[in-house]
Order: C-alpha cells, then structure tokens, then sequence
C-alpha cells in the first residue's frame, strides 16, 4: 500500500538581491507502508528541505503531498495536527531537538500530552515502554538529555519520534553526529523498529554508506531533484548516472579497497542560478553539447530497474 506520494513537488525560496532559490524541484516518489526510502546527496542538494517539505514543517511552492490517499498540501494547521500522530521527524542533533531543562519521562510523554492521548498513568506506562524499545532502562526516565551520551540521546529523540505509534518517520541526517561505532548501533535499532513496527521511513543523509544499510529503494538527489532513483540493490550494484557512480567511488569495498576513485571537479551550482539543461553538466566528465541545452527526465530505460535522469540513457 503507497503511505506517501509527492507529485512535482517544489519548494523554493527568496534568495539574495531577487533571486529565487529552488531548493526542491519537481520531485515525484512513493513510499510503501513499511517501506525504507534512502534520499542521499552533497549538503545543500534539498534533501532536508524535501523532508521538512513532505511534513508540511516548511510550506510546498507547488506540486502535491498525499499520505494515506489523502491531499494535505493544502491543509489548514487544524486539519494538520491529527495527522501529525502518524508523521514524526528524527533530527540530526540530538541534543539540540531535547529540551535540557525537562527530564526524559517528560520529553516522552509530551507528544501524548499534546494529543491529549490517555492519562497519567498510562503516558508512564508508554514511556517505559519506549525506552524499553530503544534499548534505555528504565531509569532513564527520571534524567535530563545532558546526563546521557550522544548515542543515547539519539535514542530518546528515536523514542519520542514513535511516543505516538507513526507510520511515517523522516530521519533527516539522523546518524551523522555520531561517532562511526555508534552510527552501526543507531542505525540497527532503527532496522529493527522498522521491522518490529512495521515503520516507513524517509531515510535522509549525505552518505551512501549509511543509507545502503537501511534502505529498500534510494533516490539520488542533485541541485534539487532525483537523478536516480530505484532498489538498493540496483544502484549499490549497477548505478546508471554518472553522479550517483561518483559517490558510489567514494565508499570503500570489503576488505578497505577501493575502485577508481571518481573526483568530481569543481563546486555544486549555485541553486539561485542553476546551469541550463542538466544541472550536473558542469562537473560531468560524459556532458555532450545536448547535456547544456536539454535537462533530461527521470524515466526507466530498457534494461534497469531503476529511474534514471541523463541523456546517455535514451
Ligand atoms: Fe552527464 Fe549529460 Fe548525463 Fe547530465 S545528462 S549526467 S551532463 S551525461
């Protein structure tokens, strides 16, 4: 069952002396029930502003959201906040997103408080319960986020994020603060609550090395839209476009090799002032004279099972 639609979704913003910035362009993806989605690229490619954007914490510029069949572009902060139960963020700075001066018993049973689901007795039965889920005892109720460390911090923000059972979760850079050894340990709790739960997740980062472990699909994101987008196991084993083989290039194999490196040159465009026709032909080794006058769209071509935007793919 599709849980999420987005349908040329955009979203921009007023930049510097007039100019408009499209952080999010034309984006159009699915998300099945129980479903893990990796979106990975460069920082600043709108792979954040496209979560916010899909939670309707920042407003679209055009295109349409749908969850559960649903159209909630459009919809009012009242006709929102019932929705909110089942759409949840993780953000990336755990310690940031805990408020230091309530104790985590509080923290949890705030989105309770919120909603105005059960009573006293039952919001503490609930918060043992997610700490028990994230693998906190159950003492840590009666302590404040700066008595834990980074890694436990991320789990309490990962426990308030399901305080309200949701369908959805965004996980937007949700491991990239953790030192490496921690990132595997948060990154197989959030597997297994996927698995237990039956959770669906936008999985948000910067590195494919992460995103692979959790995700089903991934979608490749540069200057605003998806350049590639298909199963894990397509694009870690047979990436079609040449950004999405640079990134790929960086990641070590087993055993610590690594392939052939591809360096791109030169700096992410500007997205006040995109380059015409594809947005990677500056930094594109394979860019023909087409490349600088057409963008390409993101469509299947013969042979892959993944979508591909790039004109060497007729
Ligand atoms: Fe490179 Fe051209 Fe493909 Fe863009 S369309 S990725 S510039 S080959």
């Amino acid at each position: 069952m599709t849980l999420l639609e987005t349908r040329n979704l955009s979203k921009t913003y007023a930049g510097a002396r007039g100019t408009v910035v499209q952080a999010v362009s034309d984006v159009s993806l699915t998300l099945g029930a129980g479903e893990v989605l990796g979106v990975v690229g460069e920082s600043g490619c709108g792979k954040s502003t496209l979560g916010r954007t899909i939670l309707r914490l920042t407003e679209p510029s055009g295109g349409q959201v749908l969850f559960k069949g649903q159209d909630i572009t459009a919809l009012k902060p009242r006709a929102m906040k019932p929705l909110r139960r089942d759409m949840q963020i993780i953000f990336q700075d755990p310690f940031g997103a805990l408020n230091p001066r309530h104790k985590v018993s509080h923290i949890l049973a705030e989105p309770l408080i919120v909603q105005r689901v059960g009573d006293g007795a039952t919001r503490s039965a609930r918060v043992a319960e997610l700490l028990d889920l994230v693998g906190l005892p159950p003492e840590a109720a009666g302590l404040y986020p700066h008595e834990f460390s980074g890694g436990q911090r991320q789990r309490i923000a990962i426990a308030r994020a399901l305080a309200l059972d949701p369908a959805l979760i965004v996980a937007d850079e949700a491991v990239s603060s953790l030192d490496v050894s921690i990132q595997s340990q948060i990154i197989n709790l959030i597997a297994s609550l996927r698995r237990r739960l039956g959770l669906a997740i936008l999985f948000i980062s910067h590195d494919l090395s992460v995103i692979r472990h959790v995700s089903d699909r991934i979608a490749v994101m540069y200057l605003g839209r998806i350049v590639e987008m298909g199963p894990t196991e397509a694009i870690m084993s047979a990436p079609q476009h040449p950004y999405t083989r640079a990134l790929l290039s960086a990641i070590p194999r087993a055993g610590g090799a690594r392939g052939q490196r591809i360096v791109l040159q030169g700096e992410v465009p500007d997205p006040a002032h995109p380059p015409a026709g594809c947005a990677f032909h500056s930094r594109c080794a394979q860019a023909t004279e087409v490349c600088r006058k057409a963008r390409p769209p993101l469509a299947v071509h013969a042979g892959a099972p993944q979508e591909v935007a790039c004109h060497l793919y007729p």
